[in-house]
């Protein structure tokens, strides 16, 4: 959805056809390696490979689809069934791997509704005019001396109220290690986005409900063949499905003390924040690193749009990068074809292509309702 109905904030591109459009990966890539943001940026090249999905980005789609569905109106049964009509809906366009990625993702998924939320105190999704704000394509004007400078465009995961009725915004990840600590403080995007939300609505906000997915599920403890249930401390598995699998075992207030420090172990584990599998790191922004921000953006833009801007490549770090272009890089300095690559690998970005998925999982959804009513 877009934030038309938020005083001040209109289709800023329609309005302002001439301003640069800026997103975070443009300032991270432009810090990055000019190189690069000169191929991937909206306000340049707007190139990306046309080859195999990537699956962490189809994967992490479809799990913010969950999410959203959840959060937001619940049309469908659950969050893992979203997942599945996701899947359903980008047959055609998804990996080859996404028989696995589809038990992965609704386990996942299943997870967190069903254990994870019930045991921890929740946030209540904002609604405005009857819509939730989930997974909102926001735009934000900028100013530089009282003037439109550039448009700064992005998607709040959602827009969130605590029990103190303070804002939050949400931002979703999935990963493959946890990361319980550091790394948030220099966020750009917990940044820019906390810095948006507050131009948006003209209120403070709090900051960003940062929650990482592990993609990987508990699994229940084995039950050994010489009787009992494993101790085995390196097992990935939660406190009550610990708990649930001594209790079927041995029955209710029977569990041999004997357990007991496997149990502590787990119970340690379990915070209000989260546990090995979910994990919520509250960040937060005072309003001098938003205004410093508002003043780094503006020096970034300056530069980005500056007709003598030079583009170069940070060989420095060329070797190591994972960067969708290497090839492209590599062939530019050895002086060999590199359009040919370009122009057989890379495409254009397709703004609307990024969504076209979810008009087929809406029908497909309706459609098993209306077979369910029958
Ligand atoms: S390969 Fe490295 S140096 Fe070349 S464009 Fe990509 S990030 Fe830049």
């Amino acid at each position: 959805m877009r934030f038309t109905n938020v005083k001040g904030c209109s289709d800023l591109r329609a309005k302002y056809p001439k301003l640069p459009v800026v997103h975070v990966s443009d300032l991270n890539s432009y810090r990055y390696c000019r190189r690069k943001w000169d191929f991937c940026s909206y306000m340049r090249q707007n190139l990306e490979r046309v080859d195999e999905p990537i699956e962490a980005f189809w994967f992490g789609t479809g799990i913010h689809f969950g999410l959203e569905d959840l959060h937001g109106y619940k049309e469908f049964p659950s969050a893992a069934a979203a997942f599945e009509f996701f899947v359903m809906a980008t047959e055609g366009s998804r990996p080859d791997t996404w028989r696995e990625a589809l038990e992965l993702g609704k386990a996942m998924l299943d997870y967190y509704e069903l254990e994870w939320l019930t045991n921890r105190r929740d946030y209540q999704t904002v609604w405005i005019d009857k819509t939730p704000l989930v997974e909102v394509d926001f735009q934000c004007l900028i100013r530089r001396n009282g003037r439109p400078f550039a448009i700064f465009e992005g998607i709040f995961d959602g827009v969130l109220k605590d029990a103190y009725h303070r804002f939050w915004l949400a931002e979703y990840k999935t990963a493959k290690r946890m990361s319980t600590s550091g790394k948030l403080e220099n966020d750009t995007q917990i940044t820019a986005y906390t810095y948006a939300a507050e131009k948006i609505f003209g209120t403070q906000f709090e900051g960003i409900v940062h929650q990482q997915h592990l993609k990987d599920t508990p699994s229940i403890p084995q039950v050994l063949k010489t009787g009992g249930i494993s101790k085995n401390k390196q097992i990935k598995t939660t406190f009550a499905l610990y708990k649930k699998a001594l209790v079927d075992y041995y029955g209710e207030g029977k569990i041999p003390s004997d357990y007991d420090e496997m149990l502590n172990m787990l119970l340690e584990n379990e915070q209000e924040n989260g546990n090995g599998f979910v994990w919520r790191n509250l960040v937060r922004r005072n309003p001098m690193e938003l205004a410093s921000f508002e003043k780094h953006l503006i020096m970034m833009v300056s530069e980005m749009i500056s007709k003598k801007l030079p583009i170069y490549p940070n060989s420095s770090h060329m070797a190591g990068c994972m960067c969708d272009f290497k090839s492209v890089c590599l062939a530019m300095d050895e002086g060999s074809d590199y359009g040919f690559i370009l122009d057989n690998e890379f495409a254009r970005r397709d703004r609307d292509k990024r969504t076209d998925w979810r008009a087929k999982a809406a029908e497909l959804g309706q459609k098993i309702k209306k077979g369910g009513e029958n």
